[in-house]
């Protein structure tokens, strides 16, 4: 069969082939300990079920504007004036299937084929793969572990060409849990209006920080930078929302009402009762949210622990979400061959990091119970000493 040609330069998601066994493993009645989720493991706060429940007994229940509620449209606007000094209006807001997909839209309006973007590395799987479905090319900056994971400002500079469109920036991040300090993204910003390019800023993770880190969007360090920005956010990972599917993008009036067009044409309003659920989760009290990162604060400390004890593997400390990301190097091992023999051996599951452009990593999430955590982390010490 012919297949679009489209989908010649999407690489599967190598993340699958280790989960897929793992979770056969499991089916097949082996002890399998997870550390290979990207969602949080508590269930989504109850006032927030209740907001969903009543929003469908009340008979909201059928197709809604393209670009979201009007209330939850309105929550958002307030929520980014209030916590991230962002001034938008209910006009600059769509709603979108979560935040994958108020990435997917964006580059659906904004590139043209041969537009590159500029992605640092490690990044998540998606941001790549969406740049090349919409006939982008994606520009991919390395970083170290000795440089925390994170890019230089004259990296940034020296990576941009005229054919530039925009900058994906990711802090907190996924893969690597790094928090770029408010400094760094200033300079990240001064860059951005520098080269007239856009940003945008995947904030999904900006309340699951650690130690005293703080979030600035890069939208609100200058009137310049914000004209260039785009937000991209959802409820997912702060609210433990992750099969709700609600996201938004908060951008400039004309890349909206283009989203919109997009969006009208393809899947329509998000679930309507669902967005009932989100306006709950901006409109009451944030203390789920403070209790879920209280729980992630104590398991990444105990996973630190057992890493730290581990010779020969290194981590730069996470500031932010709820992964870790460890250098195996010393092992001899690549990151596939580690997290399958890893997998075969002592029945744990972790994230390869080729899947994140990085192949001497292996990414571990402590979205999962401290017994998990202690019995895996043991499981994975035994592994590394039979590797050393
Ligand atoms: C989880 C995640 C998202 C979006 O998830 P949705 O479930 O689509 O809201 C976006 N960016 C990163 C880096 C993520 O880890």
């Amino acid at each position: 069969m012919e297949l679009a040609a489209r989908l010649g330069e999407i690489t599967p998601s190598l993340t699958l082939a280790v989960d897929t066994k793992a979770k056969a493993m499991k089916r097949e009645g082996v002890d399998v300990i997870s550390f290979s989720v990207g969602e949080p493991d508590f269930d989504t706060p109850a006032h927030i079920k209740a907001a969903a429940v009543t929003a469908l007994e009340q008979g909201k229940t059928r197709y809604g504007p393209v670009a979201g509620e009007p209330k939850l449209r309105e929550a958002i606007a307030n929520k980014l004036q209030t916590d991230n000094q962002l001034c938008y209006g209910v006009d600059n807001i769509i709603v979108t299937n979560g935040g994958k997909h108020s990435l997917y839209n964006l580059m659906m309006v904004l590139l043209n084929p041969g537009d590159e973007v500029v992605i640092p590395a490690p990044y998540w799987v998606s941001y790549p793969e969406m740049v090349k479905l919409a006939g982008g090319v994606p520009v991919i900056l390395p970083t170290t572990i000795e440089s925390s994971f994170k890019i230089s400002p004259d990296q940034l500079r020296q990576a941009i060409t005229p054919k530039t469109k925009l900058f994906i920036l990711n802090s907190p991040s996924n893969p690597t849990g790094m928090v770029y300090t408010p400094d760094e993204i200033r300079a990240l910003a001064e860059v951005v209006v520098e080269k007239n390019i856009w940003v945008v800023s995947d904030e999904i993770y900006e309340k699951i920080l650690y130690d005293g880190a703080e979030h600035l969007s890069i939208g609100a360090v200058s009137p310049e930078s914000y004209d260039r920005t785009i937000i991209s956010s959802g409820f997912a990972k702060t609210y433990a929302m992750t099969g709700w599917r609600v996201g938004f993008l908060a951008a400039p009036q004309p890349i909206i009402k283009a989203a919109s067009m997009v969006q009208g044409h393809s899947t329509s309003n998000v679930c309507t009762f669902a967005q009932y659920g989100a306006i709950a989760a901006y409109e009451n009290s944030q203390d789920c949210v403070k209790e879920m990162v209280k729980a992630f604060a104590e398991r990444r400390q105990v996973m630190l622990d057992y890493i730290d004890a581990m010779p020969g593997i290194t981590c730069p400390k996470p500031y932010g979400a709820f992964y870790m990301f460890l250098n195996i190097s010393k092992t001899g091992l690549k990151s596939l061959d580690f997290s399958n023999t890893l997998l075969d051996n002592h029945h744990v599951a972790t994230v390869p990091g080729v899947a994140f452009g990085a192949d001497d990593c292996v990414r571990l999430s402590y979205a999962t119970s401290l017994d998990n955590i202690h019995k895996g982390m043991t499981r994975f010490t035994e592994f590394v000493q039979s590797q050393m």
